[in-house]
């Protein structure tokens, strides 16, 4: 007997997520993209356009944010709108556009996959599958994800619980894919001044109960780039393992989400101020690793 949300009535919460949780690997998940390592002392900054939107725009944004550190390229070229009517992303020509700019500068891919059947195309030219905060309990979604051989990230649902997001992580590790990347990226609550509300303390408390990284998308938690800087600050502070930001050259005339999108250069000034605060929790900016032989001769 539970009323608890998200227990369906069978066995309490904090069992039913044996595969998440953080006793059944106590040193924790490191997922591995290329070179980059998510869940370790690095911190990793994802980031780039809501949507492709073409290879000029795809271009330049991969090329300001390579330049000002950034360590993982997002794009989305499938776009959940809420609207029919609105940009629904490139779709395949844009998952070319999308491999092409990133190929130039040398960055992994994340992007979204909306459905199954795009799971072998987008595992093509895709590091890291993006489920959407909408898909989160996209069940036969996360049970074909289960199945690839590839790093998920896992956003929580716009109004899901703790204890759901955790269950849809443990759908993707009970079908046998341990490479999971978990996203706080705001949730609906009464407060309407922001477009999500940013929930960090269930960062803290996912980097306690379970042994997967987790990062933050503080654009969709916010809404505004006033206060993207800040959370996402806020958000290193609070133990995430890294963050995934959007950044268009002009945000005005951006297909989706512009009004939340950071211009290449706000972006730089808060990869700048991102080092302080990981110093103070005894994090880093992700880099790779100097061999110590290497190290030592310098
Ligand atoms: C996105 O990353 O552009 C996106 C649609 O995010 P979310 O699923 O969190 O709304
Ligand atoms: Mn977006």
């Amino acid at each position: 007997m539970s009323g608890k949300p998200g227990d369906e009535g069978g066995a309490k919460p904090r069992e039913s997520t044996p595969r998440v949780a953080r006793a059944s690997k106590p040193e924790g998940t490191c997922v591995r993209v290329g070179r980059v390592e998510i869940g370790g002392p690095g911190f990793v900054v994802m980031a780039g356009p809501c949507a492709v939107e073409g290879l000029e725009q795809t271009e330049q944004t991969a090329t300001a944010v390579a330049a000002s550190g950034a360590h993982v390229l997002r794009g989305g070229v499938f776009k959940p709108r809420t609207s029919p009517y609105a940009f629904q992303g490139m779709g395949e020509p844009g998952l070319r556009v999308l491999a092409e700019a990133a190929r130039k500068v040398g960055l992994p891919i994340v992007s979204e996959v909306m459905e199954s059947a795009q799971i072998p195309l987008m595992a093509e030219h895709v590091d890291i599958l993006q489920v959407g905060a909408r898909n989160m309990q996209n069940f036969p979604l996360l049970r074909a994800l289960g199945k690839v051989r590839k790093p998920v990230l896992l956003k929580r649902g716009l109004a899901a619980t703790f204890q759901e997001w955790m269950m849809a992580a443990e759908y993707l590790l009970d079908g046998g894919n341990e490479q999971v990347i978990l996203c706080e990226r705001g949730i609906r609550t009464f407060e309407t001044a922001m477009r999500n509300t940013l929930d960090l303390a269930a960062v803290a408390l996912a980097k306690q109960r379970t042994h997967l990284p987790v990062i933050v998308d503080p654009s969709h938690a916010t809404g505004e780039p006033e206060l993207i800087q800040p959370m996402a600050l806020a958000a290193a502070a609070a133990g995430a393992d890294g963050l995934i930001i959007e950044v268009h050259p002009r945000p005005e005339q951006a297909l989706c989400d512009g009004q939340q999108a950071l211009t290449p250069e706000r972006f730089q000034q808060l990869m700048r101020r991102l080092p302080g605060v990981l110093h103070a929790v005894d994090r880093h900016l992700w880099r790779p690793e100097v061999p110590a032989h290497v190290a030592g001769a310098r």
